[in-house]
């Protein structure tokens, strides 16, 4: 330290107390290096790809090599849309680049609003409150409409930021196995002993690919007297006779109190989300939702390219029936080509291994053929669940789901996968 200090004698004692700090952040910097060495050697540690063109079907790094993308959640093709593009441009030409507030100061353009009324028409909901992020609009939706007296019951297999909704809020805690309706029963019974009830669930869950039962949910809900609050992130564009998501597939439309939802997938993949619903509940969230309240307007290129998002699933189902057969496809040959495929009422596919270094074995295997997708296993599915999830897109043309079948057999034989 006496090194720092003779460098430091000109400084104030606030810089030098800066200075010192290094000494604490030693052993702190330790503790993270250990940390960061112990993720390593679970083989847990994250790496990312660096790509070096649009995200779409096929990519390219920043090696000049190519690969065919099957783990984006880009399901209706429309990272890299031409339409999308030139919406946004015309958008920041109209209503320049950023906002410098939040909605409710000097935040709001009409395009912000015409957005608002695009999800709200593709939803058929009353209104829409538009967030930075779907994980914001989880995160700002409970604690402002429920207290202590009140009883959140929530899927076990919800997503990360439903999760930390929940837990911003007093309510009291339910949970149920995913989508067991028994157990959901139960905690419905029991939290008769609260005011409201709200049960909250994703629509489609990321790993396995199965919808939640919100016929059956809605029916409970009604039984018991419960909101039924759920997020539509992987389920919106892609499920439902015109991918309108979970309410048209199970056509329980007006029975749904709260959707969620994210800009970052099907809708064009960029960022964004909205919590959409009825009226009282919308307005309520504006006045009282933290991340809206003080987290900043969403961009103008942003809304103006959703709104053409929306635009584009309004005149044609096209891409969404695209994707339906893009997923028939290749379901259909991975099961008659032997392997093990839960089964899936959604674009994404998961093929099951089972074992762990296996699950990362064979993702590294599909990249060195050019394939992308994802080895997950424990925690982030079950014990003894691993797996390698492929998420299908409308982007993708028979020649690449051709090309990631082909790689699934030859890396599925090498690996003793399948005969
Ligand atoms: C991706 C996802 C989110 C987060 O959406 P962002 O807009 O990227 O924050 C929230 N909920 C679910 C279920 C998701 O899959």
């Amino acid at each position: 330290m006496t090194i720092f200090y003779e460098k430091c004698s000109g400084f104030s004692i606030f810089e030098t107390e800066l200075l010192t700090n290094i000494d604490m952040y030693g052993k702190f910097q330790k503790h993270l290096s250990d940390e960061l060495a112990a993720i390593k050697e679970a083989g847990l540690y994250k790496n990312e790809r660096n790509i070096a063109s649009p995200q779409s079907a096929e990519i390219t790094l920043e090696d000049g090599s190519k690969a065919l993308n099957f783990c984006a959640n880009n399901y209706l093709g429309l990272a890299d849309n031409p339409r999308i593009v030139k919406a946004a441009k015309a958008a920041m030409e109209e209503r320049g680049y950023g906002m410098s507030s939040v909605r409710f100061i000097c935040g709001t353009q009409d395009i912000h609003k015409r957005l608002e009324k695009a999800i709200s028409d593709f939803f058929k909901t009353e209104d829409t409150i538009l967030y930075a992020s779907c994980f914001d609009a989880n995160g700002g939706v409970f604690e402002p409409l429920l207290t202590a007296d009140d009883a959140i019951i929530s899927d076990s297999l919800n997503h990360a930021s439903i999760i930390d909704g929940v837990r911003l809020c007093k309510a009291v805690r339910y949970r149920y196995a995913n989508a067991d309706m028994a157990e959901l029963e139960r905690c419905l019974q029991e939290a008769q002993a609260q005011r409201f009830r709200i049960i909250c669930t994703d629509g489609v869950f990321s790993m396995d690919g199965n919808v939640a039962p919100m016929d059956k949910i809605c029916d409970l809900a009604e039984k018991y007297d419960a909101l039924v609050m759920v997020d539509e992130s992987h389920s919106a564009g892609v499920v439902g006779p015109r991918g309108r998501g979970v309410a048209e597939l199970y056509g329980c439309y007006g029975r749904i109190d709260i959707f969620t939802g994210t800009l970052g997938k099907a809708f064009g993949g960029a960022v964004g989300g909205f919590t959409t619903g009825r009226k009282e509940i919308i307005d309520m969230l504006r006045q009282r939702s933290r991340p809206y309240l003080f987290s900043n307007s969403i961009p103008a290129m942003i809304a103006g390219a959703a709104i053409e998002t929306f635009r584009i699933l309004d005149e044609s189902d096209e891409l969404h029936d695209r994707l339906v057969s893009n997923v028939s496809y290749f379901r259909d040959r991975m099961l008659a080509a032997g392997f093990d495929i839960k089964p899936t009422q959604s674009a994404i596919c998961a093929v099951m291994l089972y074992d762990a270094p296996l699950s990362q074995k064979f993702a590294a295997a599909m990249a060195r053929e050019g394939i992308f997708v994802t080895g997950f296993y424990y925690p982030v599915v079950p014990k003894g669940q691993a797996r390698i999830r492929v998420q299908l897109s409308a982007a993708h043309k028979k020649e690449h789901l051709d090309k990631a079948i082909e790689a699934f057999v030859k890396v599925g034989k090498e690996l003793g996968v399948i005969k």
